[in-house]
């Protein structure tokens, strides 16, 4: 895959040392908690400052950014501080704003990267001009339409080029607020290894805990950069509370960054081991869930005084899957072989629960 790319070059940045930061509020508030947060932000050397004017929110009634207004509080973070600015871009008329407001860095959410219409109209707001945008994952797991996002805003002749990945929304919230599923973005680095990429670690966590080891995660992946929520008075934000981190907090973070270096020769090596890691991680999660699902059947079972081993619906088990297992490339046998193994352990979870 082809894009055609040319480095971030942004002013005052040294893009060879990872990880590049990007940090501030998930929202700007107001002009006194945009100044006072980026003088924070700007004496522990963060040189680039995010925050939402327009917030994209879930259900109506939440807090969907002060808007225009806030621009000028940007731009003043950059006259007077030196920083960075950037912010979220959903339709035309954002972009226009955020342009004409001299806002350095656009990036594009993941409800909007979803949305193949949206795409376009930014691509076309952006024509003629020369600005870095940054491209999150959309929210559903869909590693070709993020990359369909990319090249609309490439096709529409912007070069500096970036994506950040913001984890995925899944109904089945656990530990994350959003799924890392981390071998989407090593592919996408596989298939494009000229992009930047970035970690949202304050988004994929959803907690402030675990800022730390997400962006941990995302280093030992190779990322180039994060973009991390920080925020003066953290508790009090009017948006993603929970997520964000004070000024010095993020600092200590960043400070206890391990970076490694990668050897290039075996760094496609290195991310095909990753992903395999990251696969079997997967394979585990799926096994732990089916086996949860399992004992439940043994209650069930139990309470209706029903056999463990029910015949007919372990063969159709077995043809069914060694059948699938042929048609995905791999030999019957084997994923008989393996679903034996599962239905074994199953029936083993089953006899205990039966036996309580
Ligand atoms: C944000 O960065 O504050 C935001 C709205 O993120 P996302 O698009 O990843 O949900
Ligand atoms: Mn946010």
């Amino acid at each position: 895959m082809e894009l055609d790319l040319q480095p971030l070059n942004l002013p005052g940045v040294d893009d060879s040392k990872r990880p590049i930061v990007i940090a501030g509020p998930c929202s700007a508030e107001t002009e006194e908690q945009v100044m006072n947060t980026a003088r924070q932000l700007a004496a522990n050397g963060i040189k680039i400052m995010r925050a939402g004017i327009w917030k994209p929110r879930t259900k109506p009634g939440g807090f969907e950014g002060v808007g225009e207004v806030g621009l000028p509080w940007l731009r003043r973070a950059h006259d007077e501080l030196g920083l960075l600015t950037a912010t979220e871009v959903a339709n035309a008329a954002h972009v226009k704003a955020a342009l004409e407001h001299g806002i350095d860095i656009l990036w594009i959410g993941a409800r909007t990267t979803a949305n193949p219409f949206a795409m376009q109209e930014i691509a076309d707001a952006l024509k003629g001009h020369d600005v870095p945008v940054l491209v999150k994952n959309p929210v559903n797991p869909d590693l070709e339409l993020w990359i369909g996002g990319l090249q609309r805003i490439n096709n529409a002749g912007i070069k500096r080029l970036a994506c950040i990945h913001r984890g995925f929304s899944s109904y089945d919230k656990r530990i994350y607020r959003n799924l890392p599923m981390w071998h989407i973005p090593i592919e996408l680095r596989r298939r494009i290894p000229h992009l930047p990429m970035f970690g949202d670690p304050s988004h994929i966590g959803g907690q402030r805990d675990l800022i730390a080891p997400l962006a941990q995660q995302a280093m030992d992946l190779g990322f180039d950069g994060l973009i991390i929520e920080s925020h003066c008075n953290p508790d009090a934000a009017w948006s993603d509370a929970k997520q964000q981190v004070t000024p010095d907090i993020l600092d200590f973070i960043l400070d206890k960054l391990t970076i490694r270096e990668s050897v290039e020769t075996t760094e496609s090596l290195e991310a095909l081991r990753k992903q395999i890691d990251q696969v079997d991680d997967q394979i585990l999660e799926l096994l732990a869930k089916r086996m949860r699902i399992s004992r439940e059947i043994g209650t069930y079972k139990k309470e209706h005084n029903l056999t463990v081993v029910q015949t007919v619906r372990y063969s159709e088990i077995l043809e069914k899957r060694g059948a699938q297992g042929s048609l995905c490339g791999m030999t019957s046998s084997f994923i008989r072989d393996i679903f034996e193994h599962i239905h074994e352990e199953s029936v083993a979870q089953q006899i205990e629960i039966m036996n309580k």
